[in-house]
Parts: C-alpha cells; structure tokens; sequence
C-alpha cells in the first residue's frame, strides 16, 4: 500500500528549510525563494496564483503542503484610540487574539504602528494577575501562525488603504501596509514555545520576506531563564522584555509562579550575563498593581534593579477584566510611584496600555468568541 502523503506545515519554514523540503522535491533553490516570496512577501495563500511555478509542483504542493491559516472570527476597534483587536480562530480549538494598534508620537513615531503577536493558546505560566492565564484551552502555535497574524494585518491594512510603499519584495502589495513594530506580548510566554518562536522571528526578518529589522521586534518574558541565552545566541538584536512586576520574591512568587524557580537575583543575573548590546536597553515591564506593588520603597527597589542591568521601565497600570482580584492603583499614587522611581536615576515611563475598551490591553485577552 503507498504510504500517507506526508502533510508538510510549509507555512511554518524559514528559507533554509523550505531549501531543504523542496531538495527532497527534486527543486532547485530558486524556486523555493520564488514560493517564499509568494508567501511571505506577496502574502498570498492560493497556489493556483502562483503563477510562475509549474502547474505539476503547484499541484503537487496542493496535496502535501496545504496553505491552512488563521481565521479572523471578529475585529473589534476601541473608540478611544483606533487600536484593533482581531480574534483568531486556530486549528487548537480555542481563539487568540492580536492587536493592532496605532500609535502616537509619544510612543514612537508619528503614524506608526504597533502589533502585539500571541505565540500560545492561552498560557501554562499562570501569573495570578493576567487573564489569559485563566483560559483552559493551551496549545503552543506553529511559526506558521506566529507569522499568520501579521499576514493578516498587513491586508487589512492594505484594505484599508494605509500601505506606504518602498518595502523590499511587496512595494504594490500588502506588505507595504506591515507594522512598524512588533511585540510578543499578547497571549502566551514566547520562550515557552522557543522552536516556533525562533522559526517565526526568521521568517519575519527575511529580506525576501517580511524583512523586519529584529530592532523593531520585541520579544517579552515571565523570565524563563533557561532559554534565554538561546534566544540570544540565535537573534542578538531582538529587543527583549521581562515583565518583572514585584520588587521582592515574596510578593513575586504570588503574582507570578515561574518566580519560585527562577527568583529574581537569579533573573538579574542571567540578564547581566548576557552579551553586551550596546544599542539595546532590556526593557522591566511593571504592571502597576493598588496595595500590592505599588509602594515607596516598591519604587526605589525597582529603580534599583534596573540601575544594576541598565534597563528600562515601562510601568502599566492594571488593566482590569471580569474576575480579577486586582485593581489599578489611583492616579496620584502612579504619578507619585513614577517620581520616586525616575528620582533614583532609572529611566522610566508610564504606559498607558491600548484597547482597554475592547478588552485589547495588556493582561486583557482572553479569548472571546464574538462581538459584544
Ligand atoms: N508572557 C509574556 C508576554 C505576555 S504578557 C510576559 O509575561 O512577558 C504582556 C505583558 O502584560 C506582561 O508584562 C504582563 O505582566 C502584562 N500584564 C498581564 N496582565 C496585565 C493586566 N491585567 N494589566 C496590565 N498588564 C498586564
């Protein structure tokens, strides 16, 4: 009996590997890189427009290499400041959710935009304050579908008629519609999902492809120390987050479970240990939690810490959601807990999190199903 035709994620391989899979065809390399392009700088999901590779391997990848991607189930706009959350619908049988958000010239240049990226169904890190964490469905995604939601973005961005032309492999087409930046910060802990994420940050920093410069990619963890150092070795110039959000291990081992294994002296070591970056500050993310984190001395001891790695603060007042035990603290205590912090030296600044009425802010996605 002939064997099962073997089914290749062909949306999920970085250049290299495509190389290789269409060896295995008996294709040469050109032809990979035209299929790279039609896929990651065309944005095209169709074999049939694929017009110049033969009709006998675009059949052929019809069978054994099927374009399946994410579903965009709903899109919901924030009324307050025109960033987009889009739910997802994934073969894991649950949603993510991606963000994509505009941003002022506070937050980066005039006009650009921002899209947070999922790299989980849900997450297994389980910190107390954070609503994804209470999804019960978890599953790690495919560099594929990594990938997918910028895919997505950048055509409706291009719809929408917000492309700008110039961008390498795509001038005419969707991509010249792509983010300006992307961040690993919706639903999931990127570092727990490493051989996807890795695969994704190829593709999307292909210059065949997305092109992306890792400058503009920011990739965010709960501090899972033991693979960071590969993070590093394989993407040097990645920006890098680690939401560090209590200042000592007692209040950090309730908020954040990944703390008992990885304590944060041990955390602050392993940031020092990495190899000098000289144009890339890490970034200490703090979610600003009423009577929890919030202190005077929360805020010196932070300063502190990022003082010894050099890093940056972005503090975030809470972002509430149905069931959460936690709430934001009030205006004047934020403003005071940002003084004392910058008083110690550290450079710090508060942000405002996006979509907080669309349920698209930090710590707000959760999955939902359909537009309220
Ligand atoms: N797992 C990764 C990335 C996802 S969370 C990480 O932990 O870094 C992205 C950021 O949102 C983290 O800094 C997290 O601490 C913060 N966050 C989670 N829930 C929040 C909430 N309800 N309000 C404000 N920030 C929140």
């Amino acid at each position: 009996m002939p064997a099962e035709p073997q089914v290749v994620d062909i949306l999920s391989l970085p250049l290299a590997q495509l190389v290789a899979y269409f060896a295995q065809l008996g294709q040469p390399k050109y032809r990979a890189e035209q299929l790279f392009r039609w896929l990651h700088a065309r944005l095209v999901r169709d074999y049939n427009s694929m017009t110049d590779l033969p009709a006998s391997l675009r059949q052929h990848l019809q069978q054994s290499a099927p374009l399946t991607a994410l579903e965009v189930e709903a899109a919901r706009q924030s009324a307050i400041d025109g960033s987009t959350k889009l739910v997802l619908g994934t073969r894991h049988g649950a949603p993510i959710e991606t963000v994509i958000m505009p941003m002022d010239a506070a937050d980066g240049a005039p006009g650009s935009v921002t899209q947070c990226l999922s790299s989980q169904v849900g997450c297994k890190m389980a910190c107390d304050f954070c609503a994804t964490a209470r999804l019960p469905v978890r599953a790690n995604l495919s560099a594929g579908e990594i990938v997918e939601q910028v895919a997505i973005a950048c055509r409706r961005g291009f719809e929408q008629g917000r492309g700008r032309g110039g961008v390498a492999g795509g001038q005419d087409g969707p991509l010249s519609a792509r983010p300006h930046n992307l961040v690993f910060m919706g639903m999931g802990e990127p570092l727990d999902n490493l051989p996807a994420l890795l695969a994704a940050l190829e593709i999307l920093m292909d210059p065949k492809g997305y092109d992306f410069s890792p400058r503009r990619i920011t990739v965010s963890t709960s501090g899972l120390a033991k693979y960071l150092p590969k993070l590093v070795a394989a993407q040097p110039d990645v920006h890098l987050a680690w939401s560090l959000t209590a200042t000592t291990d007692a209040v950090r081992d309730r908020l954040m479970p990944v703390n008992k294994g990885v304590p944060i002296a041990a955390m602050v070591e392993v940031l020092r240990a990495l190899p000098p970056r000289p144009h890339r500050k890490i970034t200490f993310e703090y979610a600003l939690l009423r009577d929890v984190n919030d202190s005077l001395d929360d805020a010196r001891r932070l300063g502190q810490m990022a003082l010894q790695v050099g890093a940056h603060i972005n503090a975030i007042p809470f972002n509430a959601w149905p069931g959460a035990g936690y709430t934001r603290p009030a205006r004047l205590v934020i403003d005071r807990f940002v003084e004392v912090v910058r008083a110690t030296g550290a450079s710090v600044s508060l942000r405002e999190s996006k979509g907080q009425d669309i349920g698209a802010a930090c710590g707000q996605l959760a999955g939902e199903k359909s537009l309220a």
